[in-house]
């Protein structure tokens, strides 16, 4: 069986786990600040704050933004629901925009319309996605919310060790914050790095970083140039309605560990994609696919075809699990409930119509590689 996404736990990460399961310390251990620290070497970025879980992540982001129940924030319909969600649990509004047909990313015009047909002030954020693991261009993005005074949030989940190019010719990497307020990960295991659960929130802004401490942990602290009276040392105060959003240090060390290989994992996906790209250029059963495209990191490697049902299930057969992402948020029953429809957004629903995730992840080996690519000629054959 091949599935679309897989995670690789070799015995390095074990021998991590086994030693932070064997120290003194299950939660809040050094093995949280570590992780920490190397995610930020390797994302380019001044803090990273572990939590619980992407979805966490994003719940304290939108948070720490002062989203709230008078919020308006715009986001896209091709992405897990919980970039949208997250504006929900603090009371805010979600709006859509449609995505760019060709990236299948965030359409930049398509926000601006949106922003233009609502009275100035009435946005407060835009929460792009990197999907599929190609970068937003973020700087683009930012010019636009300074424009309009709005928050980012880079929902990143897709791309760690993802990069786009700026207008000066500099590598910008997902999460490195240097044109959004913040940027949130996933460590879920279908994602680039494993940590069973887990999530990171980066930024550079001391003060979000304070914040997003405080509400990881209930709104608790025990720093004495924070508390408003100290009783002695057992003394703490919890200044904010936060949260147990916290990682376990076991989680930790394999974040850490699986770190170390991100590298060669990417590298990995890049080769996968390559090979992909080279099958499928010039087939003209194929109507979309991610190609090649620099700074993509590759979390999936889409396809889009006019029978979709039928590759799946052809492929299934085969035993080559193939996946969908995503059906467009806005036609969820929750989002419908809303007051959001199909129709409101025709290219992620022309999108979601056609589009197949392929296997693509770092231990694919080649003969799958060439199984899939044959099994999907096959099926074009029939
Ligand atoms: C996985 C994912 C999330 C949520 O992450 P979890 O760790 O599963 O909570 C959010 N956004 C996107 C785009 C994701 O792919």
């Amino acid at each position: 069986m091949i599935p679309y996404g897989k995670q690789y736990i070799n015995n390095e990460d074990l021998k991590a786990v086994t030693d932070a399961l064997q120290s003194d310390f299950l939660t809040q251990g050094p093995r949280i600040a570590e992780f920490e620290q190397k995610f930020s070497e390797y994302i380019d970025v001044k803090h990273s704050l572990a939590v619980s879980n992407g979805t966490a992540a994003l719940h304290l982001a939108a948070l720490a933004l002062g989203v709230n129940e008078k919020s308006n924030v715009i986001t896209t319909p091709i992405t897990f629901a919980a970039s949208a969600n997250c504006i929900r649990y603090c009371g805010g509004n979600v709006y859509f925009a449609d995505i760019d047909e060709e990236s299948y990313l965030l359409d930049l015009n398509k926000v601006e319309d949106l922003i233009k047909s609502k009275p100035a002030g009435f946005f407060s954020g835009i929460i792009p996605v990197d999907f599929a693991g190609r970068a937003v261009n973020l700087e683009k993005f930012r010019t636009l919310a300074d424009k309009y005074n709005l928050w980012i949030i880079e929902d990143a989940c897709h791309a760690p060790g993802g990069y786009f190019v700026d207008s000066k010719g500099q590598k910008q990497f997902c999460g490195n914050s240097q044109f959004a307020e913040a940027a949130i990960f996933s460590f879920h295991p279908v994602k680039h790095i494993a940590c069973g659960e887990g999530g990171m929130i980066s930024c550079n802004d001391d003060d979000l970083y304070n914040k997003l401490l405080l509400l990881r942990t209930h709104g608790i602290t025990k720093d004495s140039n924070l508390l408003k009276e100290n009783h002695g040392g057992w003394y703490y105060e919890m200044q904010e309605l936060g949260y147990n959003y916290r990682l376990t240090d076991f989680q930790a060390a394999l974040g850490t560990s699986q770190l170390k290989r991100a590298d060669a994992g990417l590298e990995k996906r890049r080769e996968i994609a390559r090979k992909y790209n080279e099958a499928f250029t010039g087939n003209e059963r194929i109507l979309g696919h991610s190609g090649v495209v620099e700074g993509h990191a590759y979390h999936l490697y889409i396809i889009e075809v006019a029978d979709r049902l039928g590759l799946y299930n052809y492929l299934r057969s085969k035993n080559i699990f193939t996946q969908v992402h995503y059906i467009p948020v806005h036609t969820m029953p929750y989002y419908q409930g809303l007051g959001w429809k199909k129709g409101d957004f025709p290219a992620a629903e022309l999108y979601y119509e056609r589009c197949l995730s392929l296997p693509m992840f770092p231990t694919l080996e080649n003969e799958e590689i060439e199984y899939v690519v044959s099994s999907i000629n096959e099926f074009f054959a029939k």
